[in-house]
Order: C-alpha cells, then sequence, then structure tokens
C-alpha cells in the first residue's frame, strides 16, 4: 500500500460551548473542567471571552472550598504529603482538587524529579482531581490563572483545594492572596534557612510541618522543630485568632499526618467564627480584579499596533542613552492611550 492509500480519518474538533462547560463542570464532568482550565491558560484572543463567560458563570455559583496552599523546597516531600494527606481527607468522606506543579513546565525545570509520576496514587482516585497547572512567566508554579484555576475546581464543587508551590518567595506571595491557609513544608535540619529567604515565607505560612521524620531523622528533627518554634515567636501575628504551630511528619509512616489536617480543620473553624473567612473571600475577590486587571492591561498595551510599531525603536533610542528609560516609558504610554 503505498502513502496516498492511507485515509487517516481525523476527528472533527469538538468545541463545546459555555453553557455545555459550564454545566459538565458544575455536574462534576472532569473533562470539562480540565478543558475550562485549557481555555483560562491559553494565549489566544478566542479563548479569552469564552474563558472570562466561563468563569463568570462560575463565579455566580458562590460555592466555597478549603483552599490551601502547600509549600516548599524541591524534594521536601510536597507531593508525598499531598497524597498523605489527600487519603487521609478523601477517607473522610471529601473530595479534593490539587493544583500541582507541572513537572515539564520550564519553570520548574530541573527542581522537580520530572521523569517521575507525581501523585500517581492519588490520581487514581474518583474522589481527587489533580491538575499540573502552566506558570509560564512565573516561577515556583504559581501564576494568576491558578487563581482562576481554584474558581473553577470550586464550581465543580470540591471540598478541599489544595495549591501547590515551590518556596521561592515570589509565588508564595502570589498563592496567599488565592488560598486560606499556607502549610509550609521544611526538611529536618534546615534551620539555618531561617536567616534567609524562608523567614520572608515564613511569615505568610500558617503552619510548618517538618517532613521525612523517619528513621534516623528523629533527633535532628526535634532540634528543627525547637527552631522554627522559636522563630515562628519572633514573627509578626499573621491572623490574631490564630496560633500557628510545627509539627513532626512523615508520608511515609503517616506520623503527623492526622494532626495536620486536624490543624487545618481547626483554623477554618477558627476562622468561621467572626467571619474572618467572609472577609478573607472578599479580599480574594479584589485580587483577583486586580491582577487580571493587570494581565489585560499588559495584554492590551503590548498587542497595541502603535506601541508595537515604536517599541524597538524606543528600546535602541534607550539604549544609545539618547533617551532615558522613564522617558521611553512615558513616551510609549501616551502612544498607547492617545490612539484608545
Ligand atoms: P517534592 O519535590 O517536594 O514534591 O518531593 P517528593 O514528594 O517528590 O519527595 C522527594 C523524595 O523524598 C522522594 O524520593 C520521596 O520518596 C522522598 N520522601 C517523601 N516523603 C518522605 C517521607 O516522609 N519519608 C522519607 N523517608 N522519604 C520521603
Amino acid at each position: 500500500m503505498s502513502i496516498n492509500q492511507i485515509h487517516i480519518r481525523l476527528k472533527p474538533y469538538y468545541d463545546p460551548d459555555v453553557d455545555t462547560v459550564v454545566n459538565g463542570i458544575m455536574n462534576g464532568d472532569r473533562h470539562m473542567l480540565s478543558r475550562a482550565i485549557t481555555l483560562i491558560e491559553s494565549q489566544k484572543p478566542e479563548h479569552e471571552k469564552k474563558a472570562h463567560e466561563i468563569l463568570d458563570r462560575c463565579l455566580a455559583k458562590k460555592t466555597s472550598s478549603l483552599r490551601i496552599g502547600i509549600t516548599g523546597s524541591p524534594g521536601s516531600g510536597k507531593s508525598t504529603f499531598i497524597e498523605a494527606l489527600g487519603e487521609l481527607i478523601i477517607s473522610q468522606g471529601l473530595t479534593l482538587a490539587v493544583l500541582a506543579i507541572d513537572p515539564s513546565s520550564h519553570q520548574s525545570k530541573g527542581s522537580i524529579l520530572g521523569d517521575k509520576a507525581r501523585m500517581e496514587k492519588l490520581s487514581s482516585r474518583k474522589e481527587a482531581y489533580i491538575r499540573p497547572t502552566a506558570s509560564s512567566g512565573y516561577l515556583g508554579g504559581t501564576s494568576p490563572k491558578t487563581h482562576e484555576a481554584i474558581v473553577l475546581c470550586e464550581a465543580a464543587g470540591y471540598d478541599v483545594i489544595m495549591v501547590e508551590t515551590v518556596g521561592v518567595g515570589q509565588s508564595e506571595v502570589l498563592v496567599d492572596t488565592m488560598v486560606d491557609f499556607i502549610l509550609l513544608l521544611m526538611l529536618p535540619g534546615s534551620g539555618d534557612e531561617l536567616q534567609g529567604i524562608k523567614r520572608g515565607i515564613m511569615e505568610i505560612a500558617d503552619a510548618v510541618a517538618i517532613t521525612k521524620t523517619d528513621g534516623d531523622q528523629s533527633g535532628i528533627a526535634a532540634i528543627s522543630r525547637a527552631e522554627f518554634e522559636a522563630a515562628l515567636r519572633m514573627l509578626p501575628v499573621k491572623h490574631p485568632v490564630w496560633q500557628r504551630e510545627v509539627f513532626l511528619t512523615s508520608a511515609l509512616t503517616g506520623k503527623g499526618i492526622e494532626e495536620v489536617w486536624q490543624n487545618i480543620s481547626d483554623f477554618f473553624t477558627a476562622m468561621r467564627k467572626g467571619n474572618i473567612l467572609d472577609t478573607r473571600r472578599r479580599e480574594q475577590l479584589k485580587s483577583l480584579l486586580y491582577t487580571v486587571l493587570e494581565e489585560m492591561l499588559k495584554k492590551e498595551f503590548f498587542s497595541h499596533p502603535d506601541v508595537v510599531a515604536s517599541k524597538e525603536r524606543i528600546e535602541q533610542e534607550v539604549l544609545s542613552t539618547e533617551l532615558s528609560p522613564f522617558s521611553g516609558a512615558k513616551s510609549l504610554i501616551d502612544s498607547f492611550i492617545r490612539r484608545r
């Protein structure tokens, strides 16, 4: 048979309308949920309009979930911990969505064991939905799109939503605007990191779990716990109703996992009293407004014909010191505004 005789019948591309996608999401159809997340992550302008319509409809449903950020350095045991905690959550009759770091993304290159199947056991559970999220242009696995993905998972009715990030600072500050509780995972013996970048991350953590405290790590883990407890006492209070704690855990043996979940549950009870959680939800919506606005403005600006036409010339003038960076930026903004 010659190559010309081979007929490949391509399936026509199925492009469901907004109603179908939204109804699918609300009826727990994971394919529709995944499709919607792909749409919000897409850079194509025709996808953007549809994605916004879907998001508007999902936000109108006004569902609520426990939003939890899980952060830690590469290798600190995040995916193994999420599996162990996820199994416990499911065993209590709850459903769980995990917005995980995409091991194949450029941002996480080298920082994640990419060839390893992440959260394999949890992925096979019908009560769990695991989605690696694209974080293009953002460090640490979180981007403003993560917030939109949370909204979609919430409309799909998941009781708990976990967002995984790599502890690099930028991603935690961002994730703090979208989740209610942040759990920081630290390896035993990492107390010396408290002096540097981790201090900032500690400030936004609501609890710390020292991971892998099994085998011969117990001695060093106890020292780390004391160090972290001392460090937490020195930090400004994040929520007046909440005292942060440090837990010794092992995802392998299950040690400390129940205590961590109990702590998270206590946190939500404390936050619901006095309507702190509602206030936080409103703050999250406000920050979503401004991150979306910023993204939209950036996109509009850089695709504006006058900006596109003069960007390179202005860049050259700045490089040759004919123009200062401030005058250059001002001139680009002027040409953007003039033709609006
Ligand atoms: P991540 O990069 O933060 O997601 O870390 P992983 O969950 O991939 O874990 C990194 C390595 O630590 C893997 O080889 C895991 O098997 C191992 N690991 C994770 N949790 C534990 C634990 O509780 N105890 C021990 N001994 N090893 C663990």
